[in-house]
């Protein structure tokens, strides 16, 4: 295995290396405070105490009362629950869902289920320069329409979607329409805060934010009620049966506490490693940025024609060097996304996602382009095959 340390690692919307903060506060609970939550002797209060303090700490990030952030395992989790739940015994009344092209597979797939349920799904997509803009949004719901789900970061592109516009309009109109954010490639690097954004469920996850994998956090507001998803011993209110990941939690809360106070330190530090980046691919024959200026700074998603993208990242590895050809999700499968984003065929197959975070430094940027130079020069160029 390799030393992590020594690697350039610009995949950070995959996933990041969880912090110290996050590390000592998820050893505390495993090695201390290993007791059960629901426990009533002192040690399962020591472990209840930690999962309070990581509430307190998302809420306030969240900008909301502690009793509107369940934990769950991730943000699949959260999306699949807030989507489902949403729709559980609502739609006979309101029959209608909507949702974009560009979302995640988790938000994707819960959609797909509903459809084969039977609810009418409105799947809202880009517009030929690539935009979905407040007015596609709403637009696309009425008053038959239960619930609306839109992410805030693509997490192929960085691009931002306006939420906080299109949900607005769409509370005014129709207040009974449930609105939905996954908010996973947002959170802690712009501000996400549910009451400014109007949405009623947040969904938000651990590991992209330097903390443990196997934990997230579904926002629900108070007074919106949601079908549970997972039944059982009743914690989490009831809302998410099963015994709490205490460690990852205590990391979570952590994590969050450290970027609480660092979060425009490091969007600055993001935008200058994006202008730089964009700066010097500009200069680069055959390589072009598909990533839209107003994109969220911690992605930035390249294309050089007539290099596979598999190709690229299995070079850009054997140096050391972790990028993404797309989402980690779709395992070298062909992205849909970028082609939803009008992205042309060429480009899609031949791209790579960087994707930074706080410690990533202009070195590594210098050390990722020096090698992108040999790659032009060392590998052979492939006709990608124009289906
Ligand atoms: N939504 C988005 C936008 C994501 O980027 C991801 C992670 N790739 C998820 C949801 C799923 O998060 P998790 O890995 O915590 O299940």
């Amino acid at each position: 295995m390799k030393e992590v340390s020594t690697l350039i690692y610009l995949d950070n919307a995959a996933t990041t290396k969880p912090c110290e903060q996050a590390v000592n506060a998820a050893t505390e609970a495993l090695m201390i405070a290993f007791g059960n939550p629901s426990s009533r002797h002192f040690a399962g209060l020591d472990a209840d105490r930690l999962v309070i303090k990581a509430r307190d700490a998302i809420a306030n990030a969240l900008s909301c009362r502690e009793d509107e952030v369940f934990f769950t395992s991730g943000a699949t989790e959260s999306n699949n629950t807030a989507i489902l739940g949403a729709c559980e015994n609502r739609l006979k009344r309101m029959p209608k869902v909507v949702t974009t092209t560009v979302e995640h597979p988790s938000v994707k797939a819960a959609f797909d289920k509903l459809e084969k349920m039977g609810a009418q799904v409105t799947r809202v997509a880009p517009d030929e320069n690539g935009e979905i803009t407040a007015k596609m949004l709403f637009d696309a719901v009425d008053e038959k329409t239960c619930l609306i789900s839109a992410m805030l970061v693509n997490n192929e592109t960085g691009y931002v979607l306006p939420i906080e516009r299109a949900f607005s309009m769409i509370k005014k109109r129709y207040p009974d329409c449930i609105t939905h954010c996954d908010a996973v490639q947002g959170f802690m690097k712009i501000q996400v805060k549910p009451s400014k954004l109007s949405a009623d469920l947040v969904s938000v996850s651990g590991h992209k934010i330097y903390a443990p994998k196997g934990v997230g956090v579904l926002y629900v507001k108070k007074g919106v009620h949601i079908a549970p998803f997972m039944l059982g011993g009743g914690q989490e209110k009831a809302f998410r049966s099963g015994t709490e990941n205490v460690p990852a939690i205590a990391g979570m809360g952590a994590a969050v506490e450290m970027l609480c106070k660092t979060i425009d330190e490091r969007y600055e530090k993001a935008n200058a490693l994006r202008d730089y980046i964009i700066n010097s691919i500009n200069e680069l024959d055959g390589v072009f940025v598909n990533s839209k200026e107003t994109a969220s700074p911690y992605v930035v998603s390249i294309s050089m024609p007539n290099y596979k993208s598999e190709t690229l990242l299995n070079y850009m590895s054997d140096r050391g060097i972790c990028v993404s050809s797309g989402s980690a999700c779709s395992k070298g499968k062909k992205s849909s996304v970028l082609q939803e984003f009008k992205i042309s065929p060429e480009r899609t197959d031949a791209t790579l996602r960087l994707s930074f975070s706080g410690e990533t430094q202009i070195s590594d940027i210098d050390e990722f382009l020096k090698n992108l130079r040999n790659a032009q020069n060392e590998l052979c160029t492939v006709k990608i095959n124009k289906k």
